[in-house]
C-alpha cells in the first residue's frame, strides 16, 4: 500500500516517464534518470544538504556533470493551485540550488483541471518564464 505522499511521487514519475507537464522538452530517447526527494520542511535549509550530498556521491559514484542535473521545483512549491498559494521559500530555495550550480526549472505534474482554473482567474496563472 502507498502513502498519499507516495501516490504523488507515481503521478511525478509518470508525468516524467511520458514527457508531459513540465518535462516535456527532454527528449524520449535519452536515458534520463528521475529521482525525488522533499524540501525538509520549512524553510527549506534542508535542501542544500541534501543536494551537496547527493552531487557527492553522484560525483564519487559515476561523475556525473553537474549540467547534466536539472532540479525540478513541484508544481505546487511552484505555482498557485488547489495545494494552496506558492511556496514562500520559492526564491530561498532557488538560490540555495543555484549556489550549488544547479539548473531549476519550475514545475513537474501540470494539472489540467487547475490549469483551466487558472486560465478562469481563479488562480493565479503560472509565470511563462518559469519553466
Ligand atoms: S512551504 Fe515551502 S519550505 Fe515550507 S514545507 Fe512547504 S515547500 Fe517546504
Amino acid at each position: 500500500m502507498m502513502k498519499n505522499n507516495q501516490m504523488i511521487d507515481y503521478i511525478i514519475e509518470y508525468s516524467f516517464h511520458n514527457r508531459i507537464g513540465a518535462f516535456l522538452d527532454y527528449p524520449h530517447d535519452k536515458n534520463i534518470r528521475f529521482l525525488t526527494m522533499t524540501c525538509g520542511g520549512c524553510c527549506g535549509r534542508a535542501v542544500h544538504r541534501k543536494l551537496t550530498n547527493f552531487l557527492r556521491q553522484s560525483r564519487r559514484k559515476e561523475k556525473l556533470p553537474k549540467e547534466n542535473i536539472v532540479v525540478h521545483f513541484s508544481s505546487c512549491i511552484s505555482f498557485e493551485s488547489f495545494h494552496g498559494t506558492p511556496c514562500p521559500f520559492k526564491d530561498y530555495l532557488e538560490n540555495l540550488v543555484k549556489k550549488l550550480g544547479l539548473k531549476v526549472v519550475h514545475g513537474t505534474r501540470i494539472n489540467k483541471l487547475t490549469e483551466e482554473r487558472r486560465e478562469k482567474g481563479i488562480y493565479e496563472k503560472r509565470d511563462s518564464n518559469s519553466n
